[in-house]
């Protein structure tokens, strides 16, 4: 499938804030938006434009998506599917973006950024219920059991995630074994453990439904 390759930080830029794709150096001063906060482009610094309407929808979904590091037809796929669940929408669709496999290994602190993450999944380092899985939208269960395989487990790469990362807190819908690179989906996300940054996944759910 393919993915995004471009520089990410102007995608941060972009949208003002975090988007936390880089790993480490978004939490350092290197990160761009500490450094120069404004939209990318040669007048990026000069334009103020004010965003209402259909600009407040559309910046809320390409949030979303970039957060997610998804292209535009994952990220309709995933909101279609959202769609014919039962329940709120909006809720749906942030709960099936966070069980894909590559965020969850993300938020296991086993890869420092999503793009980390998901290599690791396609490289075949994890696997769910005891069988590899490859498939970074691979979506867990409550008492799947994830795990870094045997033979990957001296992996510099996700040792170094695991240090890096370990002061990060462990999300309460996932139980999380650090010494052995193992972890147990406990329940469904809820909304309030869902994501690092503000979003209003109902103006996106508005966007879509036009
Ligand atoms: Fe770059 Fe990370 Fe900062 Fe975004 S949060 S601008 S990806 S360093």
């Amino acid at each position: 499938m393919a993915r995004y390759i471009g520089p990410v930080c102007r995608l941060c830029r972009r949208e003002g804030m975090k988007l936390f794709l880089k790993g480490e150096r978004c939490h350092s001063e290197k990160c761009a938006i500490e450094k120069r906060n404004f939209p990318p482009g040669q007048h990026g610094k000069d334009r103020k434009p004010k965003i209402v309407g259909y600009g407040l929808q559309l910046r809320e979904k390409q949030k979303a998506r970039r957060y997610y590091r998804l292209l535009e037809g994952q990220f309709r796929n995933i909101f279609e599917r959202a769609v014919r669940q039962k329940g709120v929408t909006g809720e749906n669709m942030l709960n099936m973006l966070e069980r894909r496999l590559d965020n969850t290994v993300y938020r296991l602190g086993f890869g420092t950024s999503r793009a980390q993450a998901r290599q690791l999944v396609r490289h075949g380092h994890l696997q769910v219920n005891g069988r590899r899985v490859n498939i970074p939208s691979f979506s867990v269960r409550p008492n799947d059991v994830i795990e870094v395989r045997e033979k990957s487990k001296s992996n510099p790469t996700i040792l170094a995630a695991r240090d890096a990362t370990a002061h990060a807190p462990s999300p309460n819908w996932l139980e999380v074994d650090r010494d052995n690179l193992k972890a147990r989906v406990l329940q469904h996300p809820k909304r309030e453990d869902l994501v690092q940054i503000q979003l209003n996944e109902q103006l996106i759910v508005e966007l879509y439904s036009k």
